[in-house]
């Protein structure tokens, strides 16, 4: 060996063991001791970036987001170093290999992809402290088991998918704790205050938005994840202190499309994830509560992108602080909290790298079988366009949002099909401007979850809603087809905006929710706005009921503004825009008769805090804050009776209970507002504080009261969870029937499908509005409880009751739920500023 080559290799040697011995532990780097206290999230990300500076052959740090509140939102890439050099090669493989990016994968074996998701329910602190445990140890180059991981498989880390939400909670606790913390759960820090660090800065729960992707931190979040589309997605959760830990097999109901091998990897997977337990004398269970039916879960997401989804809880939440005395007298520990979650992240990595090849196979055949013969009854859907061009472009939408394809039928022709809006089989004509795609398309089995009419429930005994079918919540006319349709073109809505010189007024169709974007966005610059209380003619066209009328009249101090800010904002919005000459109807009302009704714009006003639903409000918040970007006023429930409720148009309640907030003075001030001519919105369960109530109309349906027989009263106590779901409805579509010639229902047609959450239910007004109402048969999808059912037959869902000079809106649906059922926003849109003018 020659001088210089052996003096090479020294220094390679000193220089390996040198930047292999710097790599500081996050104790030593972030200098606490594991579990004395909660980290913040900036230094979780101070140390994976430490950790990504200090590894450059072997890890890529990834700032995919920011949060709300500004937050960074990481993701760090760890492989072997050889894997490493050829990252990108890997990930397309991938993609290529299911038919998301063109072209052949390369004959590099592939290896495993697993994704690691901590802590999005921010208050299960466990998972973002246990983080930097985990990326320390599989870097670390003594241990043969992290070595054998990466050998094969590519491992994303994401410490915190919910920074804001964690930060709240870890901020809260940390200005509670004392020196030392007190175990005793009734001491303050074990009390988190309202909302709780498990949301995001808007009060939605995240691990509800994986489909939907309302939030900002899930639509950055899915965008990274659909450039590497896993074969493993771990979500890491905690449960309440009492639930030890819970582990996959998940519980039943698993959705029927769900295949033999990811069944199998379920058990697999138990059995490497008992090991550390079992050894430990820890306990845990596993194949009760989390089941695998609702598509926007961290663990069915990825499950019906043919990947393992795997949901895992530890014990503990927003209420064990770093210790907790339970019930059987020990004492639960954030360090034991975090020893659990690290256990099953490499327990969950040692069952993919034993699988790998297996489960890259298996990832290529899922994808392939399904988008070569798609599963299910159904191949091809035909979305109706003509006249619904704007619910359509919404729901079009989504479908880009995903990276679905679709194209225009191209020609007329007759087809068989199932009709969503009529709830039956039978013969559709497909027009050459419809909408079609079909399931012959990567990642097919989830478009078919998504477009599923009714999703088959093996066991009622769910976490979630049970369905969830696109088309009812975007508000389409659809039909589904057994034959394959290939679209014939692309699909191109032209955006009709006309102008005219000394336009007399410009006209907008109230149709979608994006007519409600342009209504808050022409308001806010200042436009004043009508609205046209029934149908009506002029120049040749027909414009229905709750068409904006915006004449040159009112407007004139704008000058040739008002076109450019119209024709600006409908532009941006996709709205379209027709300007007239006359006033003049040819059937129907001119523009000056009261039947052309000039809309105020409201000063809106919420309530929050304890008491009210945490996602009920955020709904709310999200709503006029980032959806239609309107001002709203959020009053601390606290203040709801001492405010001056004069300075508002509308006040909404968000559901919740009331009890508390609603005594007997704060609700005779509420109503001496109304009869003034105020509008208050009430939605969901904050129905239950009116019901009854003096000067309210609606009225609670009474439980049936049975003609129990003796053997009817012999209950078995093994049942009782199962009896107690037949009052339930978790999650259920009802056709509703409307009344369109009400303000609340304009931009609706005859049938509205609505998502039902509860049991409770009311009798239809005596003396009011039964805007929408359901009749003797209306359960379309999903599962409602045999007595839910019942009580839910002849209901109120949408009611108007005019006091005074003001109005009360019953919505004993929630319109606005998850901000996912977006046929729901425009009615919510009428009730806040098209109502009561
Ligand atoms: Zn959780």
């Amino acid at each position: 060996m020659q001088k210089t080559t052996f003096i090479n290799l020294l220094m390679f040697l000193l220089l390996c063991f040198t930047s292999q011995a710097q790599l500081q532990s996050p104790e030593e780097y972030l200098k606490f001791k594991k579990g004395d206290r909660f980290l913040r999230h900036h230094q979780v990300v101070s140390y994976y970036e430490y950790v990504a500076a200090q590894n450059p052959s072997q890890v890529k740090l990834i700032q995919y987001g920011s949060t709300n509140e500004g937050r960074p939102l990481i993701a760090a890439v760890v492989a072997s170093a050889e894997n490493f050099a050829a990252l990108e090669e890997i990930r397309t493989n991938n993609l290529k290999a299911i038919g998301l990016l063109d072209g052949k994968p390369s004959t590099r074996k592939q290896p495993a992809i697993a994704w690691m998701s901590y802590n999005v329910h921010g208050n299960e602190s466990c998972g973002t402290n246990t983080a930097p445990f985990v990326i320390h140890e599989l870097l670390n180059p003594n241990s043969a088991r992290s070595k054998a991981i990466l050998a094969n498989t590519v491992v994303i880390l994401d410490p915190s998918i919910n920074p804001d939400g964690y930060d709240r909670y870890a901020n809260w606790y940390n200005q509670k704790v004392g020196a030392k913390y007190n175990a005793n759960a009734a001491a303050w820090e074990h009390q988190e205050p309202w909302p709780g660090g498990r949301f995001n800065h808007y009060i939605f729960d995240l691990n509800r938005d994986w489909a939907w992707q309302v939030q900002k931190e899930s639509q950055e979040r899915m965008a990274l994840y659909r450039q590497w589309m896993p074969q493993l997605h771990a979500d890491f959760h905690e449960q309440g202190v009492e639930s030890p830990y819970y582990f996959s097999p998940a519980a039943k109901p698993y959705h029927e499309d769900i295949t033999a091998w990811q069944r199998e990897f379920q058990k697999i997977i138990g059995d490497y994830n008992k090991k550390d337990f079992d050894k430990n004398g820890w306990l845990y269970f596993s194949k009760e509560r989390f089941d695998l039916l609702y598509p926007s879960y961290g663990d069915t997401y990825p499950t019906y992108n043919g990947a393992f989804g795997m949901t895992y809880e530890q014990g503990g939440s927003g209420r064990a602080g770093l210790g907790i005395v339970k019930r059987d007298g020990d004492t639960l520990t954030l360090k034991q909290r975090i020893d659990h979650h690290f256990s099953t992240s490499f327990a969950c990595l040692d069952a993919i790298s034993a699988n790998a090849d297996k489960a890259v196979t298996e990832f290529i055949k899922f994808h392939d079988n399904t988008s070569k013969n798609p599963i299910g009854p159904y191949k091809s859907y035909v979305i109706k366009t003509k006249g619904e061009e704007a619910r359509v472009k919404e729901f079009l939408n989504y479908l880009d949002k995903e990276g679905f394809q679709y194209g225009v039928a191209g020609k007329d022709y007759m087809a068989n099909g199932y009709s969503y809006h009529d709830d039956k089989a039978g013969f559709v004509k497909v027009e050459a401007e419809d909408v079609v795609f079909n399931l012959y398309q990567p990642r097919s089995m989830f478009l078919k979850i998504l477009m599923e009419p009714k999703t088959m429930v093996e066991d009622s005994m769910t976490y979630d809603i049970t369905s969830w079918s696109l088309p009812y919540a975007y508000g389409l006319k659809a039909y589904a087809l057994k034959d394959r349709l290939n679209p014939a073109g692309k699909v191109n809505f032209e955006n009709k905006i006309t102008k005219a010189e000394n336009a007399y007024a410009y006209l907008a169709r109230w149709q979608s929710f994006s007519d409600l974007k342009f209504l808050s966005a022409i308001m806010q610059k200042g436009i004043k706005v009508r609205s046209a209380a029934k149908s009506f003619e002029i120049e040749g066209q027909t414009y229905p009921a709750g068409t904006l009328v915006i004449t040159r009249t009112g407007n004139e101090r704008l000058g040739a503004q008002l076109e450019k800010i119209l024709t600006e904002e409908a532009t941006k919005l996709g709205v379209g825009l027709t300007a007239v000459t006359t006033g003049m109807a040819t059937k129907g009302s001119d523009f000056g008769s009261e039947n052309v009704v000039f809309l105020k714009m409201p000063k809106v006003a919420t309530v929050a805090g304890e008491g009210i639903s945490t996602t009920g409000f955020g709904e709310v918040w999200h709503f006029f804050d980032q959806q239609i970007q309107y001002p709203i006023t959020v009053l601390p429930e606290n203040t709801l009776g001492s405010t001056n409720l004069a300075q508002f148009d509308v006040l909404i309640l968000p559901g919740g209970n009331y009890n508390r907030i609603l005594n007997e003075s704060a609700l005779g001030k509420i109503k001496e507002w109304v009869r003034n001519g105020g509008r208050l919105i009430a939605i969901e369960n904050a129905l239950k504080a009116l019901a009854g109530k003096e000067g309210f109309e609606l009225k609670a349906k009474e439980d049936e009261k049975k003609k129990e027989s003796d053997e009817s009263k012999l209950k078995i106590y093994g049942n009782a969870e199962r009896e107690s779901i037949s009052e339930e409805t978790p999650g259920s579509i009802y056709r509703v029937t409307m009344d369109t010639t009400h303000p609340l229902a304009f931009g609706y047609g005859n049938t509205y499908f609505s998502l039902v959450l509860e049991g409770a239910a009311y009798q239809y007004l005596n003396d009011g509005w039964n805007v929408g109402v359901t009749k003797s048969k209306d359960l379309i999808a999903g599962f409602a409880g045999v007595k839910a059912q019942e009580k839910l037959k002849n209901s109120l869902i949408w009611g108007v009751q005019d006091m005074g000079r003001g109005n009360v809106v019953y919505l004993a649906n929630n319109p606005l739920f998850r901000g996912f059922w977006q046929n729901g926003k425009l009615l919510f849109g009428n009730a806040v500023f098209v109502l009561g003018n």
